[in-house]
């Protein structure tokens, strides 16, 4: 395991341990609930939007932890960004997720930072849904709050 292995692995204990930014969000204007049938993962999504700001935001629900890693790193990453800019956050996470892990990283995939840290989910097909769930979420949320998002 090389020291980059065991920071990415420290991140997710201790997001997935500890989630940032978990409970309901007062004055939010975006919401969206996701759901992983195949995992039981399941959160609740507020966003509060000023402009094409994501001003704040906050999840609640519950399941495992990749998934409460994921949700908590999500929420932190996309805090105070554009929508642009967490909608290309998200395609990047999502390549990093499902591309061959041997190819090149690109500026934009290198610009994901500590969520670089999910890299290594790929090798467990199961669990790539537990981590990508908040961020399915999130899209559905800023396209207008879809009723509910299912990773099925
Ligand atoms: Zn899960």
């Amino acid at each position: 395991m090389t020291d980059l292995d065991e920071i990415y692995r420290e991140l997710i204990l201790d997001h997935g341990g500890r989630p940032r930014n978990r409970g309901e969000l007062s004055g939010a204007n975006a919401h969206a609930n996701g759901h992983n049938p195949v995992c039981g993962d399941r959160l609740r999504l507020y966003i509060k939007l000023a402009g094409d700001m994501i001003e704040e935001i906050a999840f609640t629900g519950d399941g495992c932890q990749i998934f409460r890693a994921s949700a908590s790193m999500m929420t932190e990453a996309v805090k105070g960004r554009r929508v642009s800019e967490a909608r290309r956050l998200f395609d990047a996470f999502h390549r990093l997720l499902t591309e061959s892990p041997e190819r090149e990283l690109s500026a934009e995939d290198e610009a994901l930072g500590k969520l670089l840290a999910f890299a290594g989910v790929q090798r467990f097909p199961i669990r790539v849904k537990c981590a990508t769930l908040a961020w399915h979420t999130l899209a559905a949320a800023l396209d207008g709050g879809r009723p509910a998002v299912s990773t099925e």
